[in-house]
């Protein structure tokens, strides 16, 4: 029996960065500031400048994340935001939890909400200011014509960069059109901590300023509460551990990339489509996503029998979810129902050997469907 392929391997991981690790617990345990202290303060600084935008501020996770960049902006009750349906639920909750409400625009061939339809949207509704896109699978969206239509529209943007940290479109990194981005540090994401985590990115001082207060009650000095904040704050103990994983993380997305490309190159199947990356971009690779014609259970079965586990992101499209079913508007959803209907997520973490990604492969190319 061969050896079981993992969809995340924590274990290689864990070795890698033990030693380190351990000793910064140590650091953080023995100075005694366990809640934002200098090792948060030096992650955003290390964040920033690895992302090329001027202020990280951390937070506890990446629906907060969200949320906080949303209030930032001044988001009002009841205000229409333009999102996509195929994301985690995060995505629309945070919009929820922030008061807005989100409209559903479909995606486009690899799942990332369509451009141009969006302009359709803002066309037809020229009451909505806001938009809250995703760079799903590390995909980055075509910042071009995002800050097009930031710039015609008038738009307020929160970019969701939660699965594309280090992903670039035309040489500029994702989160660097919209007024403010956020993204997660939860484990299975290119950059994990030992936990949740999350941080808000933007160019401007007074939203970073605003994020700082709102993630810590509101306050804008002690004890006096100018907005109704949340407790939203990354540990110091995860910061410490979030700034030896931020240096591995270029090395890391190399690696991702190169799978990606053998996957591209190697999977030969009539009934395998792969979604490439959109042109001019480097995507982060923080998924790697196929469309099964046929039966997708049959081909996660097979490979599921030659020890390659698989995902689904996502078999039920936001709009659908019985927390919100009510709440939301929505048109033609063809292409994202496609996704839910026939995506299959490979692994692609970069821990895998290159072994395991010949399995991967030959498992693929071998489903019998
Ligand atoms: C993971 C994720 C989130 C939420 O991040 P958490 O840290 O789990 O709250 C939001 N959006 C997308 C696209 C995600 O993948």
């Amino acid at each position: 029996m061969k050896k079981q392929i993992v969809f995340n391997d924590f274990s290689l991981l864990w070795q890698e960065v033990r030693k380190d690790t351990l000793r910064a617990i140590d650091r953080v345990g023995k100075n005694g500031q366990y809640i934002l202290g200098e090792e948060v303060k030096s992650f955003e600084k290390k964040l920033a400048e690895f992302w090329g935008l001027p202020y990280a501020v951390t937070c506890g996770n990446g629906l907060d994340a969200i949320e906080i960049c949303l209030r930032c902006l001044n988001l009002k009750p009841e205000q229409k935001v333009i999102t996509t349906p195929l994301s985690a639920f995060a995505t629309s909750l945070a919009i929820l939890r922030a008061g807005g409400q989100p409209v559903f625009v479909d995606t486009d061939q690899r799942g990332l909400i369509d451009l141009e339809k969006v302009e359709q949207m803002l066309q037809k509704n020229p009451d909505i200011r806001f938009l809250v896109p995703v760079h799903l699978y590390g995909y980055a969206l075509n910042l071009k014509r995002l800050k097009q239509l930031k710039h015609t529209y008038g738009l307020t943007i929160v970019e969701d960069c939660a699965q594309a940290i280090g992903a670039k479109s035309h040489n500029r990194p994702v989160g660097s059109v919209g007024d403010m981005a956020a993204v997660s540090f939860y484990p299975t994401k290119n950059l994990g901590c030992i936990g949740d985590g999350g941080a808000v990115l933007t160019k401007q001082a007074k939203f970073a300023r605003l994020a700082k207060y709102l993630r810590s009650y509101g306050d804008t000095e002690k004890y006096h509460h100018k907005y109704l904040g949340l407790n939203s704050r990354l540990d110091e103990i995860q910061a410490a551990i979030l700034k030896i994983r931020l240096r591995q993380l270029p090395k890391r997305l190399r690696q991702r990339q190169k799978i990606a490309r053998r996957y591209g190159q190697e999977i030969n199947h009539s009934k395998i489509t792969i979604p490439s990356a959109p042109d001019d971009s480097d995507s982060s690779w923080h998924l790697f996503p196929v469309l099964i014609k046929g039966s997708r259970r049959s081909f996660q079965m097979h490979l599921k029998k030659a020890g390659v586990p698989t995902l689904i992101h996502y078999p039920k499209l936001i709009p659908q979810q019985p927390a919100i079913r009510q709440a939301n508007i929505f048109a033609d959803l063809t292409n994202a129902s496609t996704f839910a209907r026939q995506e299959v997520s490979l692994p692609i973490h970069p821990y895998l050997n290159d072994s395991q990604v010949e399995r991967i492969i030959l498992a693929c190319n071998t489903w019998k469907k």
